[in-house]
């Protein structure tokens, strides 16, 4: 389905996120609804407060902010800002399709890049290779940590449980790309399916082929399902693992597995971790030095970035 692109202008860009467990006080999203169209996608009710429904409109009816970046100049220039930490695609993926048209993320990028913001970005898409040369020149000069999501090596189980995201490949090639280019990157080593993605072997493979990439950090987590995405993912596992489907019912009595189930799987994340010298990351502070500027580098013809789409 050809995805449905609604302009919009956006009163405030910035939005709080009080969480002492995370890393980052203010999350930021260009674009609203996610056309990777990930079942599992909890952020699929924030559709449902903008009066579209969590499913199909999630996926394909848009909003993209077009003046995200005038407003994120004027709240990162008022005196009250005290350059907390940020989370680059907090709830929708600022590397979604929409953004090759758009180039929303790249606006804003600039942005924090000239007031320094500690910037952490997540995605699932290549594209972000895109914008290489200015992480690159930002991560010189900023608190600066990428996030890439992967769980599995299986391509086919990729386009199955993340359908319109680059491929496990594409991804692992993103992760070596940053890393080489002088930024830190993460992974976001979640949701992991059970049954699907949380094999002693997989999980070994996958850790072993983020780490040669370069990555510095994993992130583990268990499937959830919340009630956003329950009936999705449990419809996904009925079609394309049959076998599976009791066992799903049987484990997700509630939104999150037994704590046996995912006590196991954080213990053999942990020694697999270990065993590839994956430490817990932290970016180091960084002093900001008014007197560093902060160059914009040109805009270079961009690299022909394959989206898998
Ligand atoms: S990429 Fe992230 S925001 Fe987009 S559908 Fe998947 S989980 Fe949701």
């Amino acid at each position: 389905m050809q995805p449905n692109y609604q302009q919009i202008e956006c009163k405030s860009f910035l939005h709080r996120i009080s969480n002492k467990f995370l890393p980052f006080n203010w999350g930021a999203n260009p674009y609203r609804g996610c056309e990777h169209s990930c079942p599992y996608c909890f952020a699929r009710y924030t559709h449902e407060y903008l009066g579209y429904n969590k499913d199909a409109e999630f996926n394909n009816k848009i909003l993209v902010k077009m003046n995200a970046a005038e407003v994120l100049e004027k709240e990162l220039s008022r005196k009250t800002w005290k350059n907390e930490s940020v989370d680059l695609g907090s709830v929708c993926d600022p590397y979604q399709p929409a953004e090759k048209k758009f180039e929303i993320t790249r606006q804003i990028l600039k942005v924090f890049a000239k007031h320094r913001t500690p910037l952490f970005v997540g995605t699932k898409s290549n594209l972000i290779l895109r914008d290489i040369d200015l992480l690159s020149e930002m991560a010189k000069t900023s608190n600066l940590m990428v996030n890439i999501t992967l769980t599995t090596l299986d391509e086919n189980i990729c386009k199955m449980i993340e359908p319109r995201a680059s491929s496990a490949s594409e991804r692992l090639d993103a992760i070596r790309q940053l890393s080489d280019a002088g930024v830190n990157v993460g992974v976001l080593f979640m949701p992991l399916f059970p049954y699907l993605t949380d094999s002693v072997g997989s999980i070994n493979q996958t850790i072993k082929a983020v780490r040669d990439a370069g990555a510095k950090d994993l992130i583990p987590g268990v499937l959830e399902l919340r009630s956003s995405c329950k009936e999705g993912v449990l419809f996904l596992i009925k079609k394309e693992s049959p076998r599976l489907y009791s066992r799903y019912l049987t484990l997700y009595k509630k939104a999150s597995v037994p704590k046996e189930y995912s006590g196991r799987i954080y213990r053999i994340v942990e020694l697999v971790r270990k065993k590839y010298n994956i430490e817990r990351f932290e970016l180091p502070k960084r002093p900001i030095e008014k007197q560093m500027s902060f160059k914009i580098p040109e805009k270079k013809k961009p690299k022909r970035v394959d989206l898998g789409l």
